[in-house]
């Protein structure tokens, strides 16, 4: 079972007893730092498929939801995939863009699956569900049949949108998807041997209860492997970084709803998790 927490910025396998602590349990051979373990990931799965846990030397503590933080607190980048579901691009009304449509988020708008969404005053701030990809090792000009291999994970994600913001400048959608807070990931990362079909999960955001969004990745118009082909065919993927790969239909703008302080955001994927932020005002 290969889950890797950030446990308050500290690597940590997670295990059903609970989380170890990966410094403690490598004596001292991994460090703490989360973000820097992508740098070393080949040697990290290596060493940790001979692991075996001894819970008297290093105990399995029990983990707490506050305490989850993003399992790639600091990438490089991070990218996001526009109209990658035909019901969400339907819904909005857009024309399917002739390839990937692919824009940034700042990378300070990273934050855990249970920080709040701080909400920008007059907001018209939204929900987006979608399953997260963490590279585990560089890549440029890969191919699909090979993309996988230099994936370290996939994670729950919520590409939360400014929307006024996001549709006032053309397509540059980066502002209004990188306040801080808007890019909340976790609740841990799970690597891609753990899922029978990594390209067919079932994901859904539940805002106060009511499922909004409810889909399977199988639906993507773009899988994974394509993403990572068609970004590293111009960009060099850097260990660490972060993937946001679309969403199905359901998001709150095309209903005139957006999210106000108090609302709980739960995002589900099959096998991996479920991260829950709350709405609240800076
Ligand atoms: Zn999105």
């Amino acid at each position: 079972m290969t889950v890797l927490g950030n446990v308050l910025g500290r690597a940590t396998i997670i295990l059903d007893e609970g989380g170890v602590d990966l410094e403690k349990a490598s004596d001292n051979l991994f460090a703490a730092d989360p973000q820097a373990l992508y740098e070393r990931w080949d040697e990290f799965r290596n060493w940790l498929s001979g692991w075996q846990p001894d819970f008297d030397r290093v105990a399995a503590v029990p983990l707490i939801e506050a305490e989850l933080l993003s399992p790639a607190p600091f990438p490089s980048q991070v990218f996001g995939i526009g109209l990658n579901y035909r019901d969400h691009a339907a819904e909005t009304g857009a024309e399917m863009p002739g390839r990937l449509a692919v824009f940034t988020k700042y990378p300070t708008c990273i934050t855990g699956g249970f920080e709040e969404i701080v909400l920008p005053d007059g907001g018209t701030v939204d929900h987006e569900v979608e399953l997260v990809v963490v590279m585990g090792r560089r890549a440029h000009h890969i191919a699909d049949w090979e993309a996988w291999e230099h994936v370290a994970g996939v994670c729950v994600g919520n590409d939360v949108s400014e929307r006024t913001l996001q549709r006032a400048a053309g397509n540059q959608f980066s502002l209004g998807k990188s306040f801080p807070g808007f890019g909340p990931m976790g609740p841990w990362l799970v690597t891609p041997d753990e899922l029978t079909q990594p390209d067919d999960l079932a994901l859904s955001c539940v805002v106060n209860g009511e499922v909004r969004q409810s889909s399977r990745t199988s639906e993507m118009v773009y899988p994974v492997s394509r993403i990572i082909e068609e970004i590293s065919a111009v960009v060099p993927l850097l260990p660490g970084d972060v993937i946001f790969t679309g969403t199905p239909a359901g998001v709150g703008w095309v209903h005139g709803r957006f999210l106000e302080p108090g609302d709980v955001v739960e995002c589900t994927i099959e096998s991996i998790g479920t991260i829950r932020n709350t709405a609240g005002h800076a």
